[in-house]
């Protein structure tokens, strides 16, 4: 089954009314192939001007939810208010959040379920540390993390599921990992679906690579079998840069 594929446009907590303004008009204004999808994921407070503004292509995510609808969660969002404000996706367990907030693995999937069963989509991230990577514990990590949350998902909930691979020492560091490895990685993550979800799924499900893809490195990222897309942080803040990116594939 062919997997559309995704660019994802990762603000963190960047951006004024200014730069909102910048990065709106140039996706409304520019041009990219039908056979790729953008969502880009404005931090919380420009969520609803964002999606107000955007054209309606273009999908707009929140960068984190709470488990629950509503209630005494001071500060938190919750997946009702993402559908108030026809918010259709949102990005969770972004390494930020499970090292700077202390996610566990058992939050983050309790996450993705609350938010599938609110009718979002999710970019569900995953990715192991550098100190990982060296003790060989790659797979381990991320094999890990995606089982917490394939623990909280039926089959059918997959189809709202993007998984996005992010190595976390690829993050914000400008060392973006070579396409074989990003291959490497996805290949054994669509490998781990197709044994403990199904083959289905396995061949539905998209795969982004996230970490320091620019306009670069995306063009050689994208030919890899097994990349289905990317999530993009930094360089989804330069707004001719996000539209290189857009425009990789064709
Ligand atoms: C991200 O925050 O998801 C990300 C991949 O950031 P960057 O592209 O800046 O490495």
């Amino acid at each position: 089954m062919a997997r559309k594929f995704l660019v994802g446009g990762n603000w963190k907590m960047n951006g004024s009314k200014q730069l909102v303004d910048t990065l709106v008009k140039a996706l409304n204004e520019g041009k990219w192939s039908p056979n790729v999808e953008c969502v880009i994921a404005p931090p919380a407070p420009y969520l609803a001007a964002v999606r107000a503004a955007v054209r309606k292509e273009v999908g707009v995510a929140a960068q984190n939810c709470w488990t629950e609808g509503k209630g005494a969660f001071t500060g938190e969002i919750s997946t009702e208010m993402l559908k108030d404000l026809n918010i259709d996706w949102v990005i969770l367990g972004h390494s930020e959040r499970r090292s700077i907030y202390k996610e566990s693995d058992e939050l983050v999937g309790k996450k993705v379920a609350a938010a599938v069963k609110a009718d979002l989509k999710v970019i569900a991230c995953c990715g192991e540390s550098e100190g990982e990577r060296d003790a060989g514990k790659t797979t381990e990590v991320v094999f890990r993390q995606i089982k917490a949350i394939a623990d909280q998902l039926s089959a059918a909930d997959w189809a709202n599921i993007v998984i996005a691979y992010e190595p976390v020492w690829a993050i914000g560091t400008g060392k973006v990992a070579t396409p074989q490895q990003a291959q490497e990685a996805h290949k054994e993550i669509r490998g781990w679906l197709a044994k403990n979800v199904s083959k289905d799924v396995a061949d539905a499900t998209r795969i982004l690579y996230g970490g320091s893809v620019s306009a670069k490195s995306a063009p050689d990222l994208q030919k890899e079998e097994d990349i289905d897309g990317f999530l993009v942080g930094g360089a989804s803040l330069k707004d001719k840069e996000f539209l290189e990116i857009l425009n990789c594939r064709q």
